[in-house]
């Protein structure tokens, strides 16, 4: 039983995105698999982790890597986020993830998740990959005057402990930069990190990917995984695949029954996102907005909003809990009312796009990168917590050097991301679960 509404999964259409609109003619041609086929090492999903894995296995390691994904490449949230390269990938506190993993492997983490903004960004560079990047860092805004004290100390522990460029804006310094609005009671900005047009990322990776050496394939779900000795056989509908190494790379698509070892362990959540059409500058004026910096606030249940080139506004928040069409529908109306609420200029601006797609959280809220320990041929990288524009590309190119074994297993990711996640007590109750954390959230967000 898939934990959402079908719809959600349907890879034979793909989500009514602007970046769908405007990715131009980036989209390849990449064939289902047919027949018999073999190859060393196998990949499942064809998102920024999948693609990285594929791209950095056949570029820096000569190893002949196949990609097999459910609906054409990048269908799933890589080719439909918001494009925030931000670090962040993780709902623990500083303090939290330092008391349960010592504070280098804290720094680690953080290092790690540095790492990955500047890998997308050398990517782009060296395999010519033009996905729009814009913006410089990012800013958190304080959506209450509580929450800025918040920010001031977040912003103490990035730089002191991590060495992360941070500058603190009052509520009148934030409106000169970046934005006024109802819910804007200043602003930090953190300043690692920039805005990009995902899809585009993707398909360059893809391109890239295929240019190196690697074989991908579109609308190749993998249907059941068997085994023949020491060998995997990944059924599709249309073939076979065998493969002496398995990468899993599913994110928040997994979906139970594949393999025993991963069922139960990961908590998709819906995120959404809506797009206004175009703004004049006088629209702008009216809520002073002036940055291309992507931005979030501080509630839990946040909204991440960005500037895109053609000075639209992106507007992203959770979703809801079931995956209905009708539910989507409700969602979207809900969004353009709170836009307005936060942006009372934009009230009645209309929005030409609404759509949304799988995020994955764990129960350690935090990546989850690594070799089974029952059987070290299988590989896995999942869990970025709706931040993976920069971990899964990163966690690419990790499992690819640990596959390559230029690194160990146990050295593949830092700590605070490395192994699998404890399973959900009740899986099939999972959506329960992020239901009452919703509301419990909601409440916390009033402060
Ligand atoms: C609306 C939205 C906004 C977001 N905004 C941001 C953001 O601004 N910044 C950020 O950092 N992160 C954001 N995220 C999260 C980010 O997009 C993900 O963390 C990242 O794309 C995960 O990449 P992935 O390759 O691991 O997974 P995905 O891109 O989800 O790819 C997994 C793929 O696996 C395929 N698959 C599943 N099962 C099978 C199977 N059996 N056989 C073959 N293929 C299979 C699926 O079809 C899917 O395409 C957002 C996500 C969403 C949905």
């Amino acid at each position: 039983m898939p934990l959402y509404h079908p719809s959600i999964y349907d890879t034979t259409v793909s989500a009514p995105s602007y970046w769908e609109e405007t990715a131009g003619s980036l989209r390849g041609e990449w064939p289902a698999l047919e027949g018999d086929q073999g190859c060393d090492v196998a990949i499942i999903g064809g998102g920024f982790t999948g693609l990285s894995a594929a791209l950095h296995l056949a570029r820096d390691h000569g190893i002949d890597a196949r990609v097999l994904e459910a609906g054409p490449i990048a269908w799933g949230a890589s080719g439909r986020n918001g494009g925030f390269c931000l670090i962040g990938a993780t709902k623990l506190s500083i303090t939290a993830m330092v008391r349960q993993y010592g504070l280098e492997e804290t720094q680690r983490f953080y290092a790690a998740q540095q790492e990955g903004v500047d890998l997308v960004w050398d990517l782009c560079e060296r395999e010519g990959i033009e996905c729009d990047r814009c913006g410089d860092g990012t800013f958190a805004v304080a959506h209450t005057p509580r929450r800025f004290d918040e920010l001031r100390a977040e912003g103490d522990d990035l730089t002191r402990i991590f060495g992360i460029p941070t500058r603190l804006y009052s509520r009148e310094a934030f409106r000169e930069i970046g934005h006024g609005g109802t819910e804007q009671y200043g602003a930090l900005h953190i300043g690692k990190g920039f805005a990009l047009h995902p899809l585009k990322l993707a398909l360059g990776i893809a391109a890239a990917a295929a240019r190196r050496g690697a074989t991908l394939h579109g609308n190749s779900g993998v249907r059941e995984w068997t085994r023949e000795g020491a060998t995997h056989v990944l059924h599709t509908s249309g073939g076979r695949l065998r493969a002496r190494r398995v990468i899993v790379a599913t994110n928040g698509y997994w979906r139970d029954g594949l393999h025993g070892s991963f069922d139960g362990r990961a908590l998709p959540a819906l995120s959404n996102i809506i797009v206004t059409r175009p703004l004049i500058e006088e629209e702008l004026a009216r809520e002073s907005y002036r940055t291309a910096t992507p931005i979030h606030n501080t509630r839990t249940l946040l909204f991440y909003y960005r500037l895109l080139p053609d000075r639209r506004i992106l507007f992203g928040a959770r979703g809801d809990t079931t995956g209905r069409p009708a539910d989507g529908e409700r969602m979207r109306a809900w969004m353009t009312r709170r836009l307005g609420e936060v942006f009372p200029g934009w009230c009645d601006v209309p929005i030409t796009h609404f759509w949304r797609g799988l995020v994955c959280v764990t129960r350690r809220l935090a990546p989850s990168i690594g070799r089974l320990d029952d059987d070290p041929s299988v590989w896995y990288g999942f869990g970025y917590h709706a931040n993976g524009v920069n971990t899964a590309p990163w966690t690419g190119m990790r499992l690819a050097r640990a596959v390559a074994g230029e690194v160990e297993a146990t050295e593949v990711a830092p700590a605070v991301m490395r192994g699998l996640p404890a399973r959900f007590p009740l899986p099939a109750l999972r959506l329960w679960a992020l239901r009452g954390a919703y509301l419990y959230y909601r409440f916390q967000d009033r402060r």
